[in-house]
């Protein structure tokens, strides 16, 4: 059997509602690599999970669960005014905020506090206050489950939408993932200093 592969697994500390069903069959992804050997196995139907907060499970699962946990969040690129960042589809949505702001990168402030993963963002084009996922997104990279096979795509190819995306449409449970690449803002310290200086008393 598949190392990490787990068998009759208790769904219910995985999704917000926390009720219980179990998993015929669960494994935790840490990293891309491992994927290969997984999706030739005959365990199906297959799911995609990352924290569980916008999925449900009223009965037990018949296939594979396959819970996201590859992180890493790294700077690949930068500039004067902007950089680009590469997470793992594994990461805490929040987690990256906090590092965002703790580092004074802009782009994500009114994205804080949404529940879930970077490998979810995408799939609805999450959004809170106005903002939405899609305004700093640069591109992802996914593995089409049923062949194996590893797929970049750049936001036209991702048409997101409104809460929507080609992830919840036509692709819809066909690609997993793995990571994800944003642009962020770099903030002038200057302008912050005016700002400070000049309110008014
Ligand atoms: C209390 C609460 C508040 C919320 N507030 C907001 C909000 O303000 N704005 C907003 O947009 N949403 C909000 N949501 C919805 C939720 O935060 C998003 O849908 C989030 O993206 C789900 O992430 P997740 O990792 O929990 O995904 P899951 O619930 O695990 O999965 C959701 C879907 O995405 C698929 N999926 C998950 N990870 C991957 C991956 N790596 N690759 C491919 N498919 C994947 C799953 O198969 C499933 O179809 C809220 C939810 C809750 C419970």
């Amino acid at each position: 059997m598949q190392d990490g592969l787990l068998q009759n697994q208790p769904l219910a500390a995985h999704h917000t509602f926390g009720l219980q069903a179990n998993a015929r069959f669960f494994i935790e992804i840490k990293h891309e690599d491992e994927l290969g050997a997984l999706l030739g196995l005959p365990y199906e139907p297959k799911l995609i999970l990352g924290g569980g907060s916008n999925i449900f499970f009223t009965t037990d699962y018949p296939g594979l669960v396959m819970k996201n946990r590859i992180l890493g969040i790294d700077i690949i690129d930068e500039d004067e005014d902007s950089l680009i960042v590469q997470i793992g589809g594994g990461v805490v949505w929040h987690d990256l905020v906090l590092w965002a702001v703790a580092h004074n990168y802009g782009g994500l402030e009114n994205l804080s506090l949404i529940p879930g993963t970077v490998g979810a963002a995408p799939i609805q084009n999450i959004g809170a206050y106005g903002v939405e996922f899609d305004s700093v997104f640069h591109e992802l990279t996914a593995v089409n489950i049923a062949i194996g096979e590893s797929k970049v795509f750049d936001k036209t190819a991702c048409k997101f939408g409104y809460r929507n995306s080609i992830f919840k449409n036509e692709l819809k449970g066909q690609y997993l993932i793995i990571r994800v690449k944003i642009r962020l803002k770099k903030r002038s310290t200057n302008l912050l200093w005016s700002t400070v200086i000049f309110v008014p008393c």
